[in-house]
């Protein structure tokens, strides 16, 4: 299938009084047309900050210094106040952890859902926008009957659903959703994700999903970027990551999660901690806390290559 994103060589810094940090240190990956594609790593990797660049919602201190991001073969990081404008919504729209808290308790999820759909089609009836909430809360399985109801008449899962109606509601090609379901309890997790996989096979989206929990990333997207100190390590389909993961980060961050079935044990976790923006190893970013670490490791940052015969890329010294 084709891409949909495509990007190359991103950087993005974070700019201090006197000193640079870099969060992100030219990465590259697609996603393709409708794809789930997860982005995943440690808190700290770098994978929310390029959710933030993909959006162009990047902020100062934040600031994207390198490399392309092409949504349909057009360069994102070009477009001008009123391109954006479209593309923000109607072309890609978002999903955070944080969204349902974003809804203004004041004001009917109605009007938040019609205000949307309003300022991006004008010319649109009253009538017209309204049948389309109602459409949209079908969609996310929420009766529409209590579309004027206030935020805090819902759930929280509720109002992530809402949420997800929002992002949905002008049809865009792509959604990004970072950790969107983190502050819901399990079950409710389990549902809103399998909802937007069947959202997703339905109406033909991609997503970028980020989260913290590789199991349910595993299970829900086709293809997986493990990114590790602000660079991808390794990018391979699903069951791949699962099966036969090449990078010893993957190996590791997979044995520090629970089995998707069976009883939960404890996690092994992973020893020692990601290195501080300042202080970056000058090869491989994971050395200091791989076991499989051999002295080019800490000269020579290894590169993402290509391994065709098993569909995934990988940057470790160890691979041939
Ligand atoms: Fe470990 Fe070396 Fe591979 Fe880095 S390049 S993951 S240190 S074996
Ligand atoms: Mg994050």
């Amino acid at each position: 299938s084709s891409n949909l994103m495509e990007v190359r060589n991103l950087t993005v810094d974070y700019v201090g009084e006197d000193s640079v940090a870099r969060a992100v240190n030219g990465i590259d990956f697609e996603i393709r047309e409708g794809e789930a594609f997860g982005l995943a790593g440690e808190s700290g990797c770098g994978k929310s900050t390029v959710a933030f660049a993909l959006a162009r919602l990047t902020r100062l201190p934040g600031l994207v210094t390198g490399g392309s991001i092409r949504f349909k073969g057009e360069e994102v990081l070009g477009f001008e106040k009123e391109r954006l404008r479209k593309y923000r919504w109607r072309e890609v729209s978002f999903v955070f952890q944080s969204a349902m808290n974003a809804l203004n308790p004041v004001i009917p999820v109605s009007e938040q859902i019609c205000d949307t759909i309003w300022t991006h089609n004008p010319k649109a009836s009253a009538e017209e926008v309204r049948a389309r909430a109602v459409e949209m809360f079908e969609l996310v399985g929420i009766p529409p009957r209590r579309l004027d109801d206030y935020p805090h008449q819902f759930s929280g899962g509720m109002r992530q659903r809402i949420c997800i109606a929002i992002a949905l509601c002008l049809n865009p090609r792509l959604i990004i959703m970072d950790e969107p379901t983190t502050a819901l309890d399990v079950v409710v997790q389990r549902d809103i994700i399998e909802q937007i996989v069947e959202l997703k096979s339905r109406l033909g989206f991609s997503v970028l999903f980020i989260t913290h929990d590789l199991g349910l990333m595993i299970e829900f997207c086709d293809r997986i970027g493990i990114m590790y100190a602000g660079e991808l390590v390794e990018v391979a389909p699903s069951a791949a990551i699962l099966n036969s993961p090449q990078h010893p980060y993957t190996r590791a961050l997979g044995n520090s999660f629970p089995p998707l079935t069976g009883p939960r044990q404890r996690l092994e976790g992973i020893a020692g901690t990601p290195p501080a923006p300042r202080a970056m190893p000058q090869g491989c970013r994971f050395a200091p806390r791989c076991a499989q670490a051999m002295p080019v490791c800490s000269l020579v940052p290894p590169e993402l290559k290509i391994y065709p015969e098993r569909e995934s890329e990988a940057a470790c010294h160890l691979l041939k």
